[in-house]
C-alpha cells in the first residue's frame, strides 16, 4: 500500500510549507496553470456550446485527441466508443498516475442566459429536447486538457507517467448499449501502463468557487436500477373477483418496500434509500389491467447492505404478489458502484488539497446519495475523487440550481483551481512515491 512507504515524506507536503526542494516544482506548475487558464475557459465555452450525449461525444473527443497529440502524447481513440486515453511519460522514473474527466452532456434544455449557451436539440425517449452540459462535464474536459498541457510542459522533470482518461457516458450509455468507465476498463484502459492510483474531480453548485470538498471512504452511493413487473389477470373494473388486480398488488408492494429502510436497516451505521420513481399500468377507468410495471432506485454505501436490501426487495415484492395470486418479477441492475475514496490515499493527499486551495477552503463534506462511475476505476486501484466548488462566492446557497438543472451555472473562476488540483495531486503523488 501507499501510505506506509510515504508516511515520512507526506509530512513535507503540509500546508504552509513553501520552501524546500518541491517549492519550485509547485511554483512552476502554478505559473504554467495560470498561463493556460484563458485557454481552459475558451475550451469550456466551446464544449458547452456543443454538448454531446453519452457515447456520442465525437466532436469533444476529436478536440481532446488533437490537443493531446499536439502535446506529443501517445493517444488512443475510440475507447468505449468515444473515449480518449493518452499517456505522458515523464523524464524521470516514477509511478503511473491516472487522471480522469467525463465528457458527456444531458438531455436538458438550457435556461441559462449565456452567449455560449447550448442551442443543440435532440430526440430523447421519443421527445424533442435540448442537450446541455448540465452536470459541468464541459469544465472537467477543459480542466483536464489544461492539466495535460501543464504536465506535458513539465515533462522533463516529471518523476513518473501520467495516464489521461477522457471518458464517455458517465451519465449512462444509451439504452441497450454498454459504455462509460466499465467499458473503458474492459477495453484495457487500466493496462499498459497500469496506473497505481486514479484521481478525478467533479464541479458542483453546492460549494463556492475557490473551495474543494472531499470525503474519505464511501463518498458517493451505489445507484441501482430497480424494475418490478407485477402480473395479475385482466378483468372488468366492476367485477374484480373475476381476475387478479395488479394495481392493488403494486400499491401494497410500494408500501412494503418502505419498511426496508424504516424497519430493517440499522440506520445508526449506514444510510440507504429505496425509491419507486414510476408506476405504469392500466388505461381505462373500468378495466383492471393484466400488468403493472414499476421502476425505482436503490442507494447504498456498503456492499453487504446493498445485497441485503436487494434480497429484501425480492422477498417483499414476490411474497406480497404470491399472497394475492399475482406474480412479481424483480430485476435489479447495478450500473454504478460505491465511489470509495481510499482512506490512506485521501489522508496522504489532503495536505496537497489544503495547500492548493488555501486555508479554510477545503471542506470535509457529507456523503452524497448521487453516484459516479469513477467508482469503477477506484475499484481497481486506490482512487480519490474531489468536489470542486462552482458557485460564485456570496451567492445565497439555498437558491442555487443543482447539477442537472436547466439553470445550472458555473463560475469559471473555479477552473484554475481545478487545473491546479489535478496537476498538484499528480506531482505530489509522484514526488512522494520516490521521484525527485
Ligand atoms: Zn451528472
Ligand atoms: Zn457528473
Amino acid at each position: 500500500m501507499i501510505v506506509p512507504r510515504f508516511a515520512a515524506l507526506a509530512a513535507t507536503l503540509l500546508f504552509g510549507q513553501v520552501s524546500g526542494p518541491r517549492a519550485d516544482v509547485w511554483l512552476e506548475a502554478d505559473t504554467r496553470a495560470a498561463a493556460v487558464e484563458r485557454k481552459v475557459i475558451d475550451w469550456r465555452r466551446d464544449i458547452h456550446a456543443h454538448p454531446e450525449l453519452g457515447s456520442r461525444e465525437v466532436r469533444t473527443a476529436a478536440l481532446v485527441a488533437a490537443h493531446l497529440r499536439a502535446l506529443g502524447m501517445e493517444v488512443r481513440e475510440g475507447v468505449a466508443h468515444t473515449g480518449v486515453v493518452a499517456v505522458l511519460r515523464g523524464g524521470l522514473p516514477g509511478p503511473v498516475v491516472a487522471l480522469r474527466a467525463d465528457m458527456d452532456a444531458l438531455p436538458v434544455t438550457e435556461e441559462v442566459d449565456l452567449p455560449f449557451a447550448s442551442k443543440v436539440r435532440t430526440l430523447w425517449a421519443g421527445k424533442e429536447t435540448g442537450v446541455m452540459h448540465a452536470c459541468g462535464h464541459d469544465t472537467h474536459v477543459a480542466m483536464l486538457m489544461g492539466a495535460a498541457e501543464v504536465l506535458s510542459q513539465m515533462r522533463e522533470r516529471l518523476p513518473g507517467t501520467v495516464k489521461f482518461f477522457f471518458q464517455p457516458a458517465e451519465e449512462g450509455p444509451p439504452p441497450g448499449e454498454e459504455g462509460g468507465a466499465a467499458l473503458m476498463i474492459k477495453q484495457g484502459a487500466m493496462e499498459n501502463p497500469a496506473p497505481e492510483v486514479v484521481f478525478g474531480l467533479h464541479i458542483g453548485s453546492m460549494h463556492e468557487a475557490g473551495t474543494l470538498a472531499y470525503r474519505p471512504g464511501a463518498a458517493m452511493a451505489a445507484a441501482d436500477v430497480l424494475r418490478i413487473s407485477v402480473k395479475g389477470q385482466q378483468t372488468h373494473g366492476s367485477a374484480p373477483w373475476g381476475g387478479v388486480d395488479p394495481i392493488v398488488v403494486a400499491s401494497q408492494i410500494v408500501l412494503g418496500l418502505q419498511t426496508i429502510v424504516s424497519r430493517s436497516v440499522d440506520i445508526t451505521k449506514e444510510p440507504a434509500v429505496v425509491t419507486i420513481g414510476g408506476i405504469d399500468g392500466g388505461n381505462r377507468f373500468n378495466i383492471i389491467p393484466d400488468k403493472v410495471d414499476m421502476v425505482g432506485t436503490v442507494r447504498t454505501f456498503d456492499e453487504k447492505l446493498r445485497d441485503d436490501v436487494h434480497r429484501r426487495i425480492r422477498t417483499i415484492a414476490e411474497g406480497i404478489a404470491t399472497a394475492s395470486g399475482a406474480v412479481a418479477e424483480v430485476q435489479i441492475d447495478k450500473p454504478y458502484g460505491v465511489t470509495v475514496n481510499d482512506p490512506e490515499l485521501t489522508q496522504l493527499m489532503l495536505p496537497t488539497l489544503k495547500r492548493v486551495a488555501g486555508e479554510g477552503k477545503v471542506i470535509l463534506r457529507d456523503r452524497v446519495m448521487g453516484a459516479e462511475d469513477f467508482s469503477f476505476f477506484a475499484q481497481r486501484v486506490p482512487g480519490l475523487f474531489v468536489f470542486l466548488g462552482g458557485t460564485t462566492p456570496g451567492t445565497d446557497m439555498t437558491k442555487v440550481a443543482y447539477n442537472h438543472s436547466p439553470r445550472f451555472r458555473v463560475d469559471e473562476s473555479a477552473l484554475l483551481l481545478g487545473v491546479r488540483t489535478l496537476t498538484h495531486l499528480t506531482l505530489d503523488y509522484m514526488i512522494q512515491a520516490g521521484g525527485q
